[in-house]
């Protein structure tokens, strides 16, 4: 294939929100005869899946404490559950285990689900969260648990294998996805701010629009559009914070158990929901039962034939450095900087085990190597879906992005003059206007 010189569209980045963006803009073109499908391009530096959609733990749920949050979720969801073969979707549900502090939290998350449709149990009581927990899984034994969410829709995709399936389907709607292509620069019109081509390590394609999805390179694209890296927060009370830093960036802590993935069957031998707890109980060592932490802790495991073993994470560390000094390159289980370390194995395994009492003794199953992986997050850490310099769109997730695989048909259709109102809490100006996003009391930047 020669490569491009012009394209009416130009979408950087081969991840979930660039080829689903692509895919979705190239099947409403077609459908609604307003152009051609095969005038849309993907670049990508690296190869499909290179970023974080090719590290991501991969799972699909809806436990948002936020309305706008939960209603976008809620349309992805219908997205995975359209092709869950192509996607590599397994539904399995999704369970929140919460203490007490996050009642509240968690009952407000399932009322909301309700009014939404959104099928979704909620247990409450120490006593009835056991009771639940255990005629599911026998084994459980987590303390000071309260609440159970237990969404019956969502589960997790194989993360590479999910975006392949996506660029399938991109391709044979009409997109060209070119890799092994880095965008350098863009050309910019004389009487406007606008992009009138993208400047790549092979030549420039003149263009009409651009979206950027580039995920943990988000910064890369917003320097080159000269966007501001300090912005004007007004908060709910109507004062004014100067001067904040508009990337923050958070390494995302994962591992796997290496056990065989059956090892975590349920009671009736079917695959268990993925597990998320939150808890406030003191977390010991399962090594040698000293004190990790008496503070709130977190994690999250499902079993995963993909992983071979049981994978999941914990709480995400904030990265203490500015964001101009983030070296997100090389990116992943190459970088020799962001890896997780010998500490997150051990928490994460004795959380494990302070859950369930078949995970005592496996922490010498922990998988060592390279793992996790580096997020770009937005100030209130919520996406930012919004277009700038008059035609560049910017899908901005804030690292909650894999499981909003309809974003990017929202996006499409943005694209093509409609706009959409999931999409218009998560625009930019909301920090200016001090519309913001409601917070939890999760231990987590994304609930
Ligand atoms: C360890 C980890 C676990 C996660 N787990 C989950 C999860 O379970 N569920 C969930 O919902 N989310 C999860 N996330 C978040 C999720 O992975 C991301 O939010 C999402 O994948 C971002 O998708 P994207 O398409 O925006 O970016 P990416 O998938 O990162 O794609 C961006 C692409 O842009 C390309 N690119 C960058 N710069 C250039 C350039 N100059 N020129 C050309 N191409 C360029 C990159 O090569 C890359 O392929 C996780 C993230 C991490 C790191």
């Amino acid at each position: 294939m020669a490569f491009p010189t012009k394209a009416k569209y130009v979408i950087i980045g081969a991840g979930i929100h660039g080829l689903s963006t692509a895919w979705h803009l190239a099947e409403k073109i077609k459908k609604n005869g307003n152009g051609s499908n095969n005038d849309i391009v993907v670049i990508d530096k690296g190869g499909i899946a290179s970023g974080a959609s090719g590290i991501a733990c991969g799972v699909v749920r809806n436990n948002y404490f936020q309305p706008a949050m939960r209603e976008l979720m809620a349309h992805s969801v219908k997205v995975w559950e359209s092709d869950p073969k192509t996607f590599h979707y397994h539904q399995i549900g999704y369970m929140q285990i919460s203490p007490e502090s996050m009642r509240k939290d968690v009952t407000s998350i399932y009322e909301q689900q309700k009014a939404i449709g959104y099928e979704s149990t909620f247990i409450e009581g120490e006593k009835d969260s056991m009771k639940y927990m255990k005629g599911m899984l026998d084994d459980w034994q987590a303390k000071d648990i309260t609440s159970v969410l237990h969404e019956k829709r969502g589960g997790y995709a194989n993360n590479t294998a999910a975006i392949y399936g996506l660029a399938d389907k991109a391709e044979a709607a009409g997109v060209k996805i070119i890799t092994g292509t880095k965008v350098t620069g863009f050309k910019r019109g004389s009487n406007s701010k606008a992009v009138t081509g993208v400047e790549t390590s092979k030549g420039t394609i003149d263009c009409e629009q651009v979206v950027v999805g580039a995920g943990p390179w988000v910064k890369t694209f917003w320097d080159m559009l000269d966007l501001p890296n300090k912005i004007t927060i007004k908060d709910k009370n109507g004062i004014l914070h100067k001067d904040n830093p508009m990337w923050i960036y958070w390494f995302l802590t994962e591992g796997v158990l290496g056990v065989d993935p059956n090892f975590q069957k349920t009671n009736d031998g079917k695959m268990p929901p993925v597990i998320h707890v939150d808890s406030d109980a003191p977390l010991h060592s399962c090594e040698d039962g000293s004190l990790i932490t008496d503070k709130m802790w977190g994690i999250y495991y499902k079993p995963d034939f993909n992983f071979n073993g049981i994978q999941g994470g914990a709480s995400p560390y904030k990265v203490n450095k500015s964001a101009n000094e983030v070296n997100v390159d090389p990116y992943g289980i190459d970088s020799p900087e962001f890896q997780t370390t010998d500490e997150f194995a051990h928490m994460w395994c004795s959380a494990l085990a302070h859950c369930q009492k078949r995970f005592e003794g496996q922490i010498k199953n922990y998988h060592a190597g390279p793992s996790g992986g580096l997020g770009c997050f937005t100030p209130d850490a919520f996406p930012i879906f919004d277009r700038f310099c008059e035609n560049v769109y910017i899908i901005a997730d804030s690292n909650h992005g894999y499981k909003m695989l309809g974003v990017g048909e929202l996006v499409a259709d943005e694209m093509l003059g409609k706009e959409r109102d999931l999409l218009k809490p998560f625009r930019f100006n909301r920090y200016e206007k001090g519309k913001l996003h409601p917070t939890s009391s999760s231990p987590f930047p994304w609930s």
